[in-house]
């Protein structure tokens, strides 16, 4: 594979820097230096994605007749590749990189005009509403109903881990209304008005959130919620489908541009700390070596990104390779905080989840603060999008035929 980049593509890469450079201000970098779950206060998330909308960078991935960039894969990569090393905001997902691919795909023409538009421009703001008390990785075994009362749906039963719902203003839900012996067979795919009446949403606190400052996950109640026909996307029972569909997209992400970024953080961690018999952390063999071990794991995961970016067109799904890029991605993400937490040694151990708002200046030195918080906070990403056991069982069926 010929990596170098050509003289329009070092243009391109010239422009995005100072994209960033322009746009990237003081405010939302000090948000990114604080977060540990990769959300920041939402205005401030509005904020950047506003940005890439008003220069057409918001949604890479779209094609072009929906406002796509329609670049090539190789900018692709580099854009993603020079927003991960400066360590802009993400893109929150659940709008553009999710529910829009399904409603190009399985959504009218008026639903199109109505969703796509306004989450380009960040406007409306989306959860997703996939799991259930009773359904996570048996995700077809979801409760929530949706029965059919003429001109609308009336829905009941509850979402759980909804990410983020706090702040959306719809959600999109998968509902069943049908029994039917094959249970994925009665599910639907549903655009729910989190203002309707009858939709609560009660915040769901983890022991790491006084120290992130940020509350990630709730449980969102459904009580005689009217939804109006308008609102199913695709056909009646066929929502199976369309979630499948959403899933490749939420698990397809671009992970080495981050990965890099932690790992030169480790790097400079490890130049300053010393091991225990005084020498450098660097020079230590075992460390060096887990650090260079990692080192390869990232660059076969940016080879592997690179190659399914190259064979698939803009707004196409990528399938089930998408389980084999989320699991290397995540467990990548977590032995490169784990490492990140070994280098600072005992100054993990003043990580102070449960009293956040003490006024006392952390202890340590200032490249130890916070990665305790983001270690553990790590341990979440080989859960959702469905677990990694759950993505193997993809790979060994669809990828390995077994
Ligand atoms: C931080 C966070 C954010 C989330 N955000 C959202 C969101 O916004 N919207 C949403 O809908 N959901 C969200 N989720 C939910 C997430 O998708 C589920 O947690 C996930 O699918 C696992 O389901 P579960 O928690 O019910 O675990 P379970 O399904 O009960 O699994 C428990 C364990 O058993 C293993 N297991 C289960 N079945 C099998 C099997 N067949 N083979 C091998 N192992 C198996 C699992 O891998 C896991 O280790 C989020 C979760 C987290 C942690």
């Amino acid at each position: 594979m010929d990596l170098k980049f050509s003289a329009e593509e070092l243009r391109f890469r010239d422009e995005v820097r100072r994209f960033i450079d322009d746009n990237f201000d003081t405010e939302l970098r000090a948000a990114m230096a604080r977060t540990r779950t990769g959300y920041i206060d939402k205005h401030l998330h509005v904020r950047w994605q506003k940005r890439l909308a008003a220069k057409g960078w918001l949604a890479p991935n779209w094609p072009v007749e929906y406002g796509g960039p329609g670049w090539t894969p190789v900018q692709k990569y580099i854009f993603e590749q020079e927003m991960s090393s400066a360590g802009t905001p993400i893109v929150v997902p659940f709008g553009p990189k999710m529910l829009a691919p399904v409603i190009m795909k399985f959504g009218t023409e008026a639903q199109k005009k109505k969703y796509l538009p306004d989450i380009l421009e960040s406007n409306v703001w989306w959860c997703q509403g996939y799991s259930e008390p009773g359904a996570g990785s048996d995700l077809a075994s979801l409760q929530m109903r949706a029965e059919d009362k003429g001109d609308h749906f009336l829905c009941n039963g509850s979402k759980i881990w909804t990410s983020e719902a706090q702040f959306a203003d719809m959600i999109f839900c998968l509902v069943r209304t049908a029994k039917t012996e094959r249970k994925w067979e009665g599910i639907s795919f549903l655009l729910i008005d989190m203002k309707s009446p009858g939709v609560k949403v009660d915040p769901i606190i983890t022991i790491d959130e006084p120290s992130l400052g940020h509350q990630e996950v709730n449980q969102v109640f459904f009580d005689d919620v009217k939804v109006p026909k308008e609102n199913l996307v695709g056909e009646l029972n066929k929502g199976w489908t369309c979630a499948k569909y959403l899933l490749e997209f939420e698990r397809g992400n671009a992970y080495s541009g981050g990965l890099k970024r932690w790992l030169r953080q480790v790097r400079e961690i490890a130049r300053a700390e010393r091991s225990s018999d005084g020498m450098a952390l660097i020079e230590d063999h075992d460390f060096a070596q887990r650090l260079a071990q990692t080192e390869i794991e990232i660059m076969a995961m940016e080879m592997t990104e690179l190659r399914v970016l190259s064979s698939f067109a803009a707004g196409q799904n990528v399938g089930a390779v998408s389980s084999l890029l989320k699991c290397r991605g995540t467990e990548l993400q977590q032995s490169v905080t784990e490492l990140a937490v070994d280098a600072i040694g005992h100054y993990m151990a003043p990580f102070r989840p449960l009293v956040s708002g003490v006024n006392e200046e952390p202890l340590g030195p200032d490249y130890a603060d916070g990665l305790a918080p983001r270690y553990l906070n790590m341990r979440k990403t080989s859960i959702y999008a469905g677990s990694n056991e759950i993505q193997r069982n993809i790979m060994a069926k669809a990828i390995l035929g077994l």
